[in-house]
């Protein structure tokens, strides 16, 4: 096996979704670079695969510093295989600063694809897939997710989150407010006994999750705006009513930040407006 770092994606629930190629570089690699040890050790047993072999806790909190010792194995010859506790590594999971650091450093990367949360949740979703944007984890501050929300909105792709079960709630009443009458669909527990994709508004959602009880692994997609739905914004009114209210760099910034604006195109409006 050739020296390199090897990103390996494991099931993300199924253990039968383990690819030959996976086991293969997992069986055969050196090192393994794991979230947690014991997940990955208890993977390796059912797998049955070969565990003499060394792990490394590799997760948020010791990326960087983790980071050069993982490079120095590679360049002493040995072939190291990053995993995560499931799913593909670097998709809201570790891995990003590591790849970063190969490249720089000329180290050798190979990806071994496989499961991964986000693909399954958009092919089960029946939303269109031509484009999409993935959007990582769901803010849990109302503020922050309401604001996320505001600045994705009218994006023309289908919307990608990660979500918890017991945040789904929360986030489909900030869904509602922002995304009004859009399909939304919520993709759970992917690949197990409970599999199951629902799709409604975040109104019909809510009142389908009020009875029901969330659980599991989420994933959340909005499909993309129709035309008549996107947000038809005055934005030399609205800046003209902000100018009334805060300093010209204030009311910039507050419009930008909302609606997702170009800031020279709002701060130039604004000099025209001051200046008039
Ligand atoms: N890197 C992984 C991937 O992309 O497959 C995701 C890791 S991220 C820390 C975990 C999140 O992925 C969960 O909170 C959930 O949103 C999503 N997820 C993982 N497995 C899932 C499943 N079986 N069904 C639905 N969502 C899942």
């Amino acid at each position: 096996m050739k020296s390199g770092i090897y990103i390996v994606a494991t099931p993300i629930g199924n253990l039968n979704d383990i690819s030959f190629r996976a086991k293969e570089v997992l069986n055969e690699a050196d090192v393994i670079a794991c979230e947690d040890t014991r997940v990955t050790k208890k993977l390796f047993s059912l797998l049955g695969l070969n565990h003499k072999k060394t792990f490394i806790a590799f997760h948020d909190h010791n990326e960087d510093e983790k980071a050069q010792i993982l490079i120095d194995y590679v360049n002493q010859g040995l072939a190291v295989a990053q995993v995560s506790d499931a799913g593909s590594p670097l998709i809201s999971d570790p891995g990003f600063h590591l790849i970063k650091q190969c490249h720089r450093q000329g180290v050798d990367v190979y990806a071994i694809p496989g499961p991964c949360a986000l693909i399954c949740a958009l092919q089960l979703s029946g939303l269109p897939t031509n484009s999409f944007m993935f959007a990582g984890f769901i803010p849990n501050k109302d503020k922050a997710r309401a604001d996320l929300f505001n600045k994705l909105k009218d994006i023309e792709t289908t919307l990608v989150f990660y979500e918890t079960a017991n945040r789904l709630l929360k986030t489909l009443h900030t869904a509602a407010d922002v995304f009004k009458d859009r399909e939304i669909a919520v993709a759970r527990e992917i690949t197990k006994i409970y599999e199951e994709c629902r799709n409604g508004t975040a109104r019909e959602l809510i009142a389908h999750f009020e009875e029901n009880e969330p659980k599991g692994e989420i994933v959340l997609m909005v499909a993309p705006p129709d035309e008549n739905q996107k947000t038809q914004i005055d934005v030399e009114a609205l800046l003209r009513e902000e100018l009334q209210k805060q300093s010209l760099k204030g009311a910039v910034k507050a419009l930008v930040e909302q609606y997702g604006l170009n800031k020279n195109e709002v701060y130039d409006l604004a000099l025209k407006i001051k200046n008039e």
